[in-house]
């Protein structure tokens, strides 16, 4: 499609990744399933430029590897079966034996794991920092640090790192940084445009955005990085269905309205959440009284749809009866569909620099489509619940 360089994001997620010439002149591809890929000529069978199995995509698969590459400022795009597989992907393809890793404290949990049961028994040691840490981070680093895995704002605690001063030290280092970036859809803060090397993002989440769909990416900030990336992709035997790829498609054209509804349905229920004698503290750092608000202004255009609230510890052990009464919110992992969702996360919260302060049940609130003033009537309920 002919683009001009400076057309805004929420254009180039309408016209980018399209390829009506190698689709019949279809605005959107066909669901281009396969394994066998047949050639005309015995020559073309050992030619690298030619895609030669279905492990390789699709037609289907481009259209999507192009607008995110695109959208995102990349040299070229991954896809994974999952978000979680993204995240793995870019560890084995970037580590080795004997190597260290810095990872944000902060980090999805899943991720954590990996890092302690998988790395940990290929010999690969992983240090954990306080999200926070900023410029700092330069003490945490070993003669064998390989890699920086960021996530901003962190998960189920929403702490804001600062990106540019960590991506600084770690260019200083020769040290490669990657960033969990799914909060901001890859579109509210740019990653690779303030120097991260690696961005990664569920797709699962906002640009599937139907709860129908597990998707993951890896888009790279230079070619070099990429190629890594696809040679890990082809050694795991790594393929994404082009159903779950087009599903995807479908939901990321109109990924800009939802994301930009989402956000400011969640900051007037995070400002109502703030105006409630049951919880202590709000996390969401597009708040202007957040800690994480400077950085936040200055490093994202927007915020995500989620944020996290404590509850008062006196009332913490009611937390499930707040959640039952809920008639909206539904319960269930994942979030950046269309449906508002809601979780305790105290169980599954592992920190080694934990908020000292904060005792009580952590919750956390992804927003939906629903109508705002319907969402705070649901969220009454829950505190109606903790008076019984
Ligand atoms: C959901 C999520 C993932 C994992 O995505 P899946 O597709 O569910 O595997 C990774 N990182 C973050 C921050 C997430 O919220």
């Amino acid at each position: 499609m002919k683009q001009s360089e400076n057309t805004k994001i929420e254009t180039q997620f309408i016209q980018g990744g399209k390829n009506p010439k190698n689709q019949d002149g279809y605005v959107n591809p066909p669901v281009q399933r396969g394994s066998t890929i047949l050639f005309e000529r015995a020559e073309d069978l050992y030619n690298d430029d030619l895609r030669s199995y279905g492990l390789e995509g699709s037609v289907t698969h481009d259209n999507l590897t192009d607008l995110l590459s695109q959208t995102m400022g990349g040299a070229g795009c991954v896809l994974t079966p999952s978000g979680l597989n993204a995240i793995t992907l870019v560890l084995l393809a970037t580590l080795k034996s004997g190597d260290h890793i810095l990872v944000s404290d902060s980090i999805y949990g899943p991720n954590r794991r990996f890092c302690d049961l998988v790395l940990k028994g290929f010999g690969i040691e992983t240090t954990y920092y306080p999200p926070r840490i900023g410029d700092n981070i330069e003490e945490y680093i070993k003669p064998n640090t390989k890699l920086i895995f960021l996530e901003s704002p962190g998960s189920l605690t929403l702490e804001i790192q600062d990106v540019p001063a960590i991506v600084k030290v770690a260019q200083k280092h020769n040290i490669i940084t990657a960033i969990d970036d799914t909060w901001s859809a890859g579109v509210f803060m740019q990653p690779l445009k303030i120097g991260v090397d690696i961005s990664i993002q569920a797709l699962t989440k906002y640009q599937g955005g139907h709860s129908d769909v597990l998707l993951g990416s890896v888009v790279c900030k230079d070619i070099a990085l990429h190629n890594k990336m696809v040679a890990m992709h082809k050694n795991l035997g790594l393929g994404v269905s082009a159903e779950e790829v087009w599903l995807c498609l479908r939901g990321i054209r109109s990924m800009m309205l939802r994301i930009k509804h989402q956000d400011m349905a969640a900051r007037k229920l995070a400002q109502y959440m703030q105006t409630r004698p049951e919880i202590t503290q709000v996390i969401h750092p597009a708040l202007e009284d957040s800690e994480d608000y400077a950085i936040w202004s200055r490093d994202f255009t927007g915020a995500g749809g989620l944020f996290s609230v404590y509850l008062k510890p006196e009332l913490s052990d009611k937390v499930n009866a707040m959640l039952n009464a809920y008639q909206i919110f539904s319960m269930g992992f994942s979030w950046g569909g269309f449906e508002s969702l809601v979780i305790d996360c105290t169980p599954q919260l592992r920190r080694n620099f934990p908020n000292k302060e904060q005792k009580g049940a952590l919750v956390r609130y992804a927003i939906g489509l629903e109508n705002i003033d319907d969402l705070i009537t649901d969220l009454e309920r829950g505190f109606e619940a903790l008076k019984a």
